[in-house]
């Protein structure tokens, strides 16, 4: 092998054994675990399925949960605090019975696995895995008996609806106008570029972190953008391709206008769409930092601080646009191929998904004017995909193309 081969492997190898130690030190089923054999006193070997319970009744005591739950027998029923009731052993804050099966216990089996610890849990030999435990389980519905009885509504993050969306834009969109040109009003645009877009695609909030802005492209004549994304939260390597149309003189806000808004405003602080993110971290400068991208956890307080300011908030969180396009587009009665909003596009080069994409998207789009007079059925691929390398959404510096 060729010296520096030798050093390009051993340096990777370092890289990737770093990030698997990081991985490691970040993971919950390593807190998890190592705070179950604190409590419990044990080593990973030793434990039973007495002190899995144990650790779980003490997670739901030690004030880190923050679901109310009154017994059912508690006149206040019904209400979001615990403060009036008399039994505060029988009423407390507890951990949500769903968040505690795949954030707690699902996270402990992992761990046990690791070991070797797997299968069902025998009680006279004390092998297999003590989450699988029957106490374990009864536990578990013991909890989901009792939250339903107190009134305890799922956690799933609420959706925001299109007439939420708009005010809160249109709001953002004037708090903007109070500010003067500075890192604080960049980072405000930056964010309602990226709720507009959240909200539009139909996507998790943090996946806009992750959108390439060189991949994306901007339909002929400026009329809207279409996006290619290759990596979300869940992690699976494909290409989606979807895009919105310019619907500036139709609605109250418009993706596409919204997020030129952000783009524009950041060229000025030197920003380059050529290569990069879309939507990078800011640094206090005005500068992109590449370092890391946007979370989900990054984005909880933000968003709701944003909505807080307008009285919008009703304990939405980044989760919430997930189905927010898609409520709204089947609530107006349009079949989800029919609305403009999204599509997939599987397995296909770039370009070829981009152009396919975009007749999926698009059906009835007008190719009149993009120099490519042909109907939409007999669009010739090659002709097409030379068109679309000029289409970079931002490389040039006007709004339109
Ligand atoms: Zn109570
Ligand atoms: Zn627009």
């Amino acid at each position: 092998m060729p010296t520096h081969t030798r050093i390009l492997l051993e340096k990777r190898m370092q890289i990737f054994l770093e990030h698997c130690k990081l991985k490691r030190q970040k993971s919950r089923m390593d807190v998890y675990m190592e705070n179950l054999k604190l409590v419990s006193n044990k080593e990973i070997y030793d434990l039973d399925d007495k002190d899995v319970l144990r650790f779980l009744i003490y997670k739901d005591v030690n004030d880190s949960g923050r679901t109310v739950v009154h017994h059912y027998s508690c006149p206040n029923v019904g209400t979001d605090n615990v403060q009036q009731c008399l039994d505060h052993v029988k009423c407390g804050l507890r951990h949500q019975s769903e968040s505690m099966r795949v954030g707690i216990v699902d996270k402990l089996r992992k761990a046990f696995e690791d070991v070797g610890r797997t299968g069902p849990f025998d009680s006279t030999t004390q092998l297999g895995d003590p989450t699988r435990a029957s106490i374990v389980k009864e536990y578990m519905l013991y909890k989901r008996q009792e939250q339903g009885m107190s009134g305890v509504r799922s956690t799933k993050a609420r959706h925001i609806s299109k007439e939420k969306m708009d005010k809160f834009m249109v709001n953002l969109h004037g708090k903007i106008l109070g500010l003067k040109k500075g890192v604080r009003r960049l980072r405000v645009k930056q964010r309602r570029a990226m709720y507009g877009y959240c909200f539009s695609v139909i996507k998790r909030l943090a996946g806009a972190g992750h959108v390439i802005a060189a991949n994306t492209v901007r339909m002929p004549n400026n009329r809207g953008h279409v996006f290619n994304c290759t990596w979300d939260k869940t992690q699976i390597i494909d290409s989606h391709c979807f895009g919105f149309l310019c619907v500036k003189a139709k609605e109250p806000w418009c993706p596409h206008c919204v997020i030129d808004d952000w783009v524009n405003e950041a060229k000025t602080y030197g920003m380059d769409f050529s290569k990069g993110l879309l939507f990078p971290k800011i640094n206090n400068d005005g500068t992109a930092n590449m370092k890391t991208r946007w979370k989900s956890k990054d984005l909880t307080e933000t968003l709701k601080r944003d909505l807080e300011s307008f009285h919008l908030y009703e304990g939405e969180t980044p989760h919430s646009f997930r189905h927010g396009g898609t409520v709204n587009s089947l609530k107006q009665g349009k079949s989800l191929e029919k609305t403009m909003y999204l599509a997939y596009m599987k397995n296909v080069k770039t370009a070829q998904s981009y152009s396919r994409g975009m007749r999926v998207l698009f059906p009835n789009f007008d190719w009149k004017d993009t120099g490519i007079s042909v109907n939409p059925e007999s669009i010739d691929e090659l002709d097409l995909m030379c068109q679309m390398k000029s289409w970079k959404a931002f490389v040039s510096a006007g709004p339109t193309l």
